[in-house]
């Protein structure tokens, strides 16, 4: 059973490797920035009170994010394992996980993308985003058509909020203060496996693949 968290401030390339290697190894990427983005679009009671949390780059709370993974573990698409994207955030989900995976043989493995907080700023504030299927672009590496409809689904490609420079340099504090000490946590528990992601994708997501396959 292959059950991944993919670790790593925002920016570090965490959703583009995960999207891919759901593909390929035909398992749910669960993103609760996914999952959030989906109710705030919507305007669901619980969009309404992510929206405001998520524009200023503040983290929803540990109950409301319980909630969701809880009923997301249930589907059926999740029973063959997943790939965490953007969660846990905090010490407290990281241990509410350990208990609703209890009886089972637990997480396979954390791969925590380490990247330096220059290059972080310097990737976030120049992505952008599908508003429909949520593809990443980036107007340096490589950017969307020059009309902004995306090139798989046509949609019109935007910039988050979250990734103007003031909300990307809260997120960073917040990622520092609440979620960095995961690594540590999941360090003592033996499941880090640490890649440095400022290298090339393509090279990124070799090793984490060869990571992935001992599981
Ligand atoms: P992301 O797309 O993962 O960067 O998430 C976007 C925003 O959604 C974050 O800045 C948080 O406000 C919120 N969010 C996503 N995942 C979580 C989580 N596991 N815990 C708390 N807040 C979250």
């Amino acid at each position: 059973m292959k059950r991944f968290i993919f670790l790593g401030a925002p920016g570090t390339g965490k959703g583009t490797q995960a999207s891919v290697l759901a593909l390929k190894y035909d398992l749910p990427q669960i993103s609760t920035g996914d999952i959030l983005r989906k109710a705030v679009a919507e305007g669901t009671d619980l969009g309404k009170k992510a929206k405001q949390i998520m524009e200023t780059g503040g983290l929803v709370s540990d109950d409301i994010i319980l909630s969701l993974i809880e009923k997301r573990l249930q589907e059926a698409d999740a029973q063959k394992g997943f790939i965490f994207d953007g969660f846990p955030r905090t010490i407290k989900q990281a241990q509410e996980l350990d208990a609703l995976l209890s009886g089972t043989d637990g997480i396979s493995g954390v791969i925590y993308f380490q990247v330096d907080e220059d290059e972080i700023v310097k990737r976030l504030t120049s992505r952008r985003t599908c508003s429909q299927c949520g593809l990443n672009y980036n107007i340096i590496t490589d950017p969307p058509p020059t009309d902004l409809k995306c090139r798989v689904c046509g949609g019109a490609v935007i910039q988050r909020d979250d990734d103007k420079e003031a909300t990307v340099r809260n997120r960073l504090v917040v990622y520092n203060d609440k979620t960095a000490p995961l690594v540590k946590y999941y360090q003592g528990n033996d499941k880090l496996y640490t890649v440095d992601g400022a290298q090339p994708v393509q090279i990124v997501r070799q090793k984490i693949i060869d990571y992935m396959n001992r599981f």
